[in-house]
């Protein structure tokens, strides 16, 4: 298991030090996340590794989930396509379903979360949960991992009515702030290092993972890692590659990805995306499961860069896992890429297929400087987007909203 001081290897003494200083306040919390899936995409990526430290710190922390039948699945996911913008009608039917399976979530978890001191609730799939504890004791926090800077409104209306009541709410970037009656705090997501999915890997590991799923180790790769998803964009991923390789035909494209269990679109995203590739054996579509972390990790360090061309993107771990193994990455120029894809020099930021592939294009025939923005993306990486950094931010906002009222909170 890592330990919090495993990490000073990475981000240094002091930074740990900052970190057990703020996290004093807090001995003995109670502290409850509650997210829809344990393992697939970056909710459950995070809480992974920000459970066990918050443990490791003095908190109670637990880990819990809401599941529910296919009908909820798919009005969670109605609601983050329309908190990305896209119209989505929702019967009352599926509405019923969500607010049941909250309803049940709440019985089934009143004693744990009537009991919490901070209750943090991820994203909307567990956002009803609230109104069933009018008796609350904590501070209830909705943590939005979502682009929702211009949400269908419809629905955003009906979400809005759900976590109003909340203490307070986090939103990844200033942009997708919405007006709401409570304190809105931004804090980015960050990637573990230590993790499996990106600690160091032996090269032999690294340069075997081409020879496991017949990539050629003498030709070009490039990359990207993402459910079958189509804000994800894989369709134009396919038509990027094709425009670059009428001039670098040696090129192979990897699309890795698996499903998420709360995640009901995935599989005619896939059938779309093989009928895309056409069965172009330099098409690699993986499909990994979810627990794959070494195999993606060891592909991100294999490729020779990476892409994460998405329409909309909260915040894009990926991006992040891939700059931390030095890789440039050509991104779509929306929402979290933004703030890691600096463009020219960690990567590149894209509007089309036509953009990404003209930056295909000049990363193969640029080698210096691929490996030059590699570097700085790794260094960015390191000073933005690691575990300690959104502890640390989270740990602030949690000393702030339950010692907010004394005039002084002791620092360990
Ligand atoms: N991921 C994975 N297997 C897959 C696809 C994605 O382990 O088949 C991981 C990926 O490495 C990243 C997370 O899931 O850590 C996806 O997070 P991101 O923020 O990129 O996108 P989301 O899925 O949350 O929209």
């Amino acid at each position: 298991m890592t330990m919090l001081s495993d990490y000073a290897g990475v981000v240094g003494e002091d930074v740990i030090d900052h970190l057990r200083q703020l996290a004093a306040p807090l001995n003995g919390m109670k502290i409850v996340h509650v997210n829809s899936t344990r393992q697939g995409g970056g909710v459950a990526e995070i809480l992974s590794w920000l459970i066990p430290l918050q443990r490791e710190l003095g908190m109670e922390a637990r880990w819990e989930i809401i599941t529910g039948k296919n009908e909820f699945y798919q009005c969670t996911k109605h609601f983050h396509n329309a908190l990305q913008g896209a119209p989505a009608l929702i019967s009352e039917g599926l509405l019923k379903a969500y607010e049941a399976t909250n309803r049940d979530a709440a019985e089934e978890l009143g004693p744990v979360l009537r009991d919490a001191d901070v209750v943090f609730i991820h994203d909307p799939q567990p956002a009803a949960l609230l109104k069933h504890f009018p008796d609350r004791k904590g501070k209830w926090i909705w943590r939005c991992h979502i682009d929702a800077s211009h949400p269908y409104r419809p629905v955003w209306k009906y979400l809005r009515g759900l976590v109003a009541g909340y203490d307070a709410s986090i939103f990844s970037l200033a942009d997708f702030v919405q007006m709401l009656p409570h304190t809105v705090y931004l804090v980015p997501p960050s990637i573990d290092p230590l993790s499996e999915k990106n600690m160091d890997l032996p090269a032999e590991e690294v340069t075997g993972v081409r020879g496991r799923f017949g990539i050629d180790p003498a030709r070009p790769m490039m990359l990207q890692v993402s459910r079958f998803d189509r804000f994800k964009d894989p369709l134009g991923v396919i038509e990027a590659y094709r425009q670059a390789t009428a001039f670098i035909p040696a090129l192979q494209l990897v699309l890795a990805g698996g499903g998420a269990s709360d995640d009901p679109e995935g599989e005619a995203v896939l059938a779309e995306v093989r009928a895309a590739a056409r069965e172009d054996p330099d098409i690699h579509i993986l499909l990994l499961p979810s627990d794959a972390h070494r195999t993606i990790n060891a592909l991100q360090r294999a490729a020779d860069f990476v892409l994460q061309k998405s329409l909309k993107e909260g915040f894009g771990l990926t991006v992040a896992e891939s700059m931390w193994k030095g890789k440039p990455v050509i991104g779509g120029d929306t929402g979290g890429i933004r703030l890691q894809v600096i463009n020219h020099h960690t990567g590149f930021l894209v509007n089309s297929p036509e953009g990404a592939a003209l930056r295909i294009r000049y990363l193969l025939h640029h080698r210096e400087k691929l490996v030059e923005m590699g570097i700085k993306a790794r260094e960015f990486v390191r000073q933005n987007f690691l575990t300690t950094r959104q502890l640390r931010e989270y740990l602030t906002l949690m000393v702030g909203l339950t010692h907010g009222a004394e005039d002084r909170v002791r620092l360990g």
